[in-house]
């Protein structure tokens, strides 16, 4: 029964690791994603992540994004 303990404990390990470091990857290229854009009603800047994209453009806001549209 200690074998199969030390196995359980061994895959455990394994799958923790293995999502620590299937984490790690994802999160480096999320820093390169953070550009700016520009807004297309406006001309503010804004991050990429937070502005509202619509085919090519980006808005800053629903607002802008209806009124140019
Ligand atoms: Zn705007």
């Amino acid at each position: 029964m200690r074998i199969l303990v030390l196995i359980a404990i061994g895959l455990l390990l394994y799958v923790i690791v293995g999502n620590i470091l299937r984490k790690k990857r994802p999160s480096a290229p999320k820093a390169i994603t953070e550009e700016m854009v520009q807004c297309h009603h406006c001309g503010l800047h804004i991050l990429e992540q937070e502005a509202i994209s619509l085919d090519d453009n980006y808005y800053c806001s629903q607002e802008h994004l209806e009124a140019d549209s």
